[in-house]
């Protein structure tokens, strides 16, 4: 099935909470947050019926993310209810790591596939001031117990500038170190990004450069018809790593990724300002078919292309006025719709 713009449906991510247990300066630097009604969100028997669907609509990839996913109690009951599921080929998971080690052997055995874990500093102060929480070592920790456990990761780091700009090659060291590859991402003004400025982005060029700077030659990897945001890239010793050029370069014309909240919005795109509601209709009653013919309906009329729109805006101002309109609606935060 696809959309306006020939996109098929394939990639789900799926927010379990809109709760984290860090207050990364880039994603929630807020003091206070309108969080999602305990009772909006969905069980995790609803969620199971609607990933039902949109695997029976064409997903075949599905990301558990959040908020902090780890924070939802037993997620691995609900890994161990999707990961079975007929025409699913890749199951991963997006956390900050603090409460993996405890948990990873429970999601590994539930049959979760694949990890990655965000990782934006090696030092302890920086980590301190990024996510206003002591918690590097858990982190360590986390990502110790995934290489154990899984053998292999990826290691998300948000490049800000000022910020972690002279870590890219101390990171890649970490990450080679523990099999895990890392990706470098653009720092994107979405939802309650407040603290974004164009001057803030280290764009992909810059991240090249850099890098070369220090190993020389760098490969790009050919990946003929990959939807995946990362360009990927080699360095002289066959270490890998890659760039997700959301702001500089956005990625919409290949983009196949849509959101649903742990409430049960769908929104078809990271910027996308409405969302669909699924909930509602669920809770109603609706059967297997209603629920298919409002999700095709959706998909089919999606024209959305956030991230060219972003960057058309330039730096006129910010995507989502934080006032206005982040103040009433959770649902535009970041946090809330999985990033
Ligand atoms: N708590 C989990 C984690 O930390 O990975 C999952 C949710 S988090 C919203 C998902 C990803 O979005 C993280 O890798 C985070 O770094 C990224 N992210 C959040 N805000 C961002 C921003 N303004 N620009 C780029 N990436 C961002």
């Amino acid at each position: 099935m696809n959309d306006l713009l020939g996109r098929p449906l394939r990639n789900l991510r799926l927010s379990v909470t809109d709760r984290c247990n860090l207050r990364c300066e880039y994603c929630m630097p807020e003091d206070d947050y309108v969080w999602l009604p305990r009772e909006d969100v969905l069980h995790f028997e609803e969620t199971s019926a609607l990933v039902d669907i949109f695997l029976a609509l064409g997903v075949d990839k599905i990301r558990l993310t959040g908020g902090e996913p780890l924070l939802r109690r037993d997620l691995s009951a609900l890994v161990r209810m999707i990961a079975s599921k007929p025409g699913l080929k890749d199951l991963a998971l997006t956390t900050n790591g603090v409460l993996l080690a405890d948990q990873i052997d429970a999601l590994k055995a539930a049959g979760l596939g694949r990890i990655t874990v965000s990782l934006d500093t090696l030092h302890r102060d920086r980590f301190v001031k990024l996510t206003r929480f002591d918690q590097l070592d858990a982190v360590y920790a986390g990502i110790a117990a995934a290489q154990r456990a899984l053998g292999r990761m990826k290691i998300d780091t948000v490049v800000i500038r000022g910020v972690n700009d002279d870590e890219l090659v101390p990171l890649l060291e970490y990450g080679r170190s523990v099999n895990g590859e890392v990706r470098f991402i653009e720092y994107m003004d979405v939802g309650g990004a407040s603290q974004w400025s164009p001057s803030r982005v280290v764009s992909r060029l810059e991240i090249l450069d850099a890098l070369a700077k220090h190993y020389g030659k760098i490969t790009p990897i050919d990946e003929p018809g990959s939807a995946a945001p990362a360009g990927r890239f080699a360095i002289g010793d066959g270490t890998t790593f890659g760039i997700i050029a959301s702001t500089t370069e956005p990625f919409c014309r290949t983009c196949d990724r849509s959101r649903l909240t742990a409430d049960g919005m769908w929104y078809l795109c990271l910027y996308a300002t409405r969302g669909v509601d699924l909930r509602g209709p669920l809770r109603r009653g609706a059967d297997a078919d209603e629920l298919k013919a409002i999700i095709a309906a959706g998909w089919r009329r999606r024209d959305d292309r956030g991230a060219e729109d972003r960057l058309a805006l330039g730096d006129r101002r910010a995507f989502v006025p934080v006032q206005d309109l982040l103040r009433k609606d959770p649902h535009l935060e970041m946090h809330t719709r999985g990033g």
